[in-house]
């Protein structure tokens, strides 16, 4: 079974799919962490962010390596830290947005999804990457939610330039938000983590009674 989190930055979708996968003992595929990862190696090597072609030369030569404990490693190096820097924030949606980077990212999305039963969290999930998924969530809150969240995640960074910086990524990931049809909206604003999380167990159960009834 597939179950996608899908959703803009700050909505809960990594908190909230780890702990899925977590209790279903399911993979857990973050594929922000990719387009991450990619922009990470894309600056140390003088790539231009803007360049799809040389980017998904640069993303096939290197492929992504990723695990459950949320360890990100590219070109031999364990980038798990510094691809949460405000620096990849504000490139990654240029990357992201590059048709070659999307193609390469859409395969390589496909083959680990392919792998089992898996919790996909992104933008695109549902929609693009595994249409198919049996469980499909599309988490939002509000901006002064989204942004108080970040602000625990990056302690270093001022309040206002977290909410700039915040709707800035939400305009530039605009044309990669693909909101499924199909996909259950939770609004996540004045929800806890485990309210979060047994929804979204709730919609699995549904989906199993469904599937095995039909069986
Ligand atoms: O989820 P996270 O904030 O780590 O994602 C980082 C960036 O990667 C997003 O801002 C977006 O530009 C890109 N992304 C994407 N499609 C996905 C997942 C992430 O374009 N499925």
């Amino acid at each position: 079974m597939i179950v996608a989190i899908d959703g803009p930055a700050g909505a809960g979708k990594s908190t909230v799919a780890r702990a899925v996968a977590g209790r279903l003992g399911f993979r857990y595929l973050d594929t922000g962490a990719m387009y991450r990862a990619l922009t990470w190696l894309a600056c140390e090597r003088g790539v231009d962010p803007e360049d799809g072609p040389a980017l998904a030369a640069l993303g096939s030569a290197n492929p992504v390596e990723l695990d459950a404990e949320r360890w990100v490693r590219i070109a031999g190096t364990d980038v798990t830290e510094a691809i949460r820097l405000p620096e990849i924030d504000r490139l990654v949606p240029i990357v992201a947005r590059q048709h070659e980077v999307r193609l390469l990212m859409r395969e390589r999305q496909r083959e680990l999804a392919a792998l089992g039963d898996s919790v996909i969290e992104g933008r695109d999930i549902g929609s693009v990457i595994a249409p198919q998924a049996e469980v499909k969530v599309y988490l939002v809150a509000d901006e002064s939610v989204r942004a108080g969240r970040r602000l625990t995640e990056r302690p270093g960074i001022r309040a206002k330039a977290l909410t700039v910086d915040l709707r800035r990524r939400d305009e530039s990931d605009a044309p990669q938000m693909q909101r499924a049809p199909d996909a259950v909206l939770i609004d996540t604003t004045h929800l806890s983590i485990e309210q979060v999380v047994e929804k979204v167990e709730a919609l699995v159960a549904e989906r199993r009674v469904t599937t095995s009834g039909r069986g």
